[in-house]
């Protein structure tokens, strides 16, 4: 990365001050610092707000309502009345409705992006990008939504006629993260509304105003009062999300976040047993073979490793290299990473923002700072870049990495890539296997046996061989192991908000 770049970056925050921010505050920009329900824009009974920082700053954004366990129960009310009508419209109906939704969000494309950036720090690139990404979702579910069918069963009883139904499984409680502020919502709200159902999704505490703004274009849209609900908590997110997962009402709840809340948010729903979605944390491995093409393996794992500066649950966390070619990925790579340039999101050429937070720093320090401490040696970067703002990070390449050390265990969730050396495919296959998380795993090889073998035998929900990039719309995604169960996306994504009821006609 380019260190004469942050005098540039530095000089920009007076300009951002002085002419971004005001034009961001303008209303028309989508920002709402209210919450959705029952089609009305509404403030948390009691009044009480939360504030929402700009990572790249640390200045105030603004404010969003700080929901509490009888808010919630409101939106839950509006999503159950509304269910009641929006179950019985036909899948043609719901199709141009999300197609509407997807319509707006692209032509809304700048304005979402800009709300991105401002409250998650991911480069305006990444940022159209997630929104053509968040889009997608809407689109590809208005295409599934006419396109609901059960079953004909020959039935084992003589005159007997079997059939299955595919029916809306109910109101949905939707949770989502900060890292795609767009797209983990919208991947939820696509399939719920083309099966029928109705939602009321809980926003992230750090990234609100997307989801709002997302809000704001189902109203535009014509979505039903009701069918769409999105509320905002920071403090009492524990609050809310109890009463998400513990009131009858909710027959689904959908999670993306980490491994710890999505065990917390299983047991709490086991009192009232609740269909159950969970896409968690990941610790990819990341393999390259001495027979893969080193340049677009390189090009592969910047792309998988650095995306939003490393905070993607399907990011490389563990790069190992085959010895053959370890030094030359191993340079090639460095070279890479040398050429980022990090900075505010909203500058031009800015490739790599800054973490959400203080914790985010903090966590990706100490697996730094633990590798070196057992005997790695960091090529690039290193340290935190206090000089362009509170929560910058180099990004950085380690050499020299072991099994011992913290980045072999936990996903690290930042700019940091540790590369692994090994010898043979059975030992790299074992050594990514023992991971308790599963969710993306890549490997690059020119060897046709090897690649089904190692696709075959990776214990992860996602393969990407010879590409870092997985994800896609028409894809099933998600975990194994701890990484949760469920899938987003495609034909098995519309399945989560079903329930599959069955009719046996007898005598016929
Ligand atoms: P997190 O689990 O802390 O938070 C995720 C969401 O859950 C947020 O909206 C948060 O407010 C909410 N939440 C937190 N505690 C809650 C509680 N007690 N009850 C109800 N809701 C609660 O995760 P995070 O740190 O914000 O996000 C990063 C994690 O998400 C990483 O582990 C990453 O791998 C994972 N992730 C997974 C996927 C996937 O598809 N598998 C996608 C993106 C991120």
């Amino acid at each position: 990365f380019q260190r004469r770049t942050f005098p540039r970056v530095i000089q920009s925050y007076t300009r951002l001050a002085s002419t971004m921010a005001p034009q961001l505050k303008d209303p028309s920009l989508l920002k709402q610092n209210v919450c959705y329900v029952n089609g009305e824009w509404v403030s948390a009974k009691s009044g009480k707000t939360f504030e929402v920082h700009d990572p790249s700053t640390g200045k105030l954004i603004g404010t969003a309502p700080e929901f509490d366990e009888a808010d919630t129960k409101t939106a839950i009310k509006a999503a159950a009345s509304a269910f009641e009508t929006f179950r019985h419209k036909t899948g043609r109906e719901r199709s141009k409705l999300l197609r509407k939704w997807y319509d707006l969000m692209i032509e809304n494309q700048d304005d979402l992006a800009k709300l991105i950036t401002w409250e998650n720090g991911k480069p305006m690139a990444d940022a159209k990008g997630e929104v053509t990404y968040a889009a997608n979702f809407f689109e590809w579910f208005s295409e599934e939504a006419p396109r609901i069918y059960g079953d004909v069963i020959p039935s084992s009883v003589p005159g007997n006629r079997v059939l299955t139904l595919k029916e809306p499984i109910g109101v949905c409680g939707l949770i989502t993260p900060w890292n795609f502020p767009a797209a983990m919502v919208t991947r939820k709200i696509g399939p719920a509304l083309a099966s029928g159902c109705t939602v009321v999704a809980k926003a992230p505490g750090e990234t609100p105003f997307t989801s709002l703004a997302i809000a704001e274009l189902a109203h535009r849209a014509g979505i039903p009062a009701g069918v769409v609900n999105v509320i905002t908590a920071n403090a009492n997110t524990p609050a809310v999300g109890q009463v998400l997962t513990t009131d009858p009402t909710i027959r689904k709840i959908s999670f993306t976040g980490s491994t710890g809340v999505g065990k917390l948010l299983m047991k709490q729903c086991s009192s009232t047993l609740k269909k159950l979605s969970l896409e968690l944390g990941g610790n990819a491995p990341f393999i390259v073979f001495d027979d893969a093409d080193v340049d677009v393996a390189v090009a592969g794992a910047i792309a998988s490793k650095f995306r939003s500066s490393g905070q993607t649950c399907v990011c490389a966390n563990r790069i190992f290299v085959q010895a053959g070619i370890y030094d030359e990925f191993a340079k090639k790579f460095a070279e890479k990473v040398k050429t980022f340039k990090v900075g505010n999101g909203f500058e031009e050429g800015i490739t790599h923002g800054p973490l959400i937070h203080d914790r985010a720093i903090s966590k990706v320090e100490a697996h730094v700072r633990d590798a070196e401490k057992k005997g790695a040696k960091v090529v690039v970067g290193g340290n935190k870049m206090p000089e362009l703002g509170p929560n910058y990070f180099q990004p950085t390449v380690i050499t020299h990495m072991t099994t011992e050390m913290a980045m072999a265990e936990e996903e690290t969730f930042g700019p940091v890539a540790g590369l692994f050396k090994f010898s043979t495919e059975e030992e790299v296959v074992k050594i990514a296997n023992s991971s308790e998380v599963g969710l993306a795993g890549y490997f690059f090889s020119r060897d046709i046996e090897r690649v089904h073998r190692v696709a075959e035998h990776l214990e992860v929900g996602m393969v990407g061989v010879n590409t870092g990039l997985i994800s896609d719309p028409a894809a099933p995604f998600g975990g194994v192991k701890e990484s949760g169960f469920g899938r987003e996306g495609s034909l098995y994504g519309i399945s989560e908000y079903q329930v599959t009821k069955m009719v046996t006609y007898g005598g016929m």
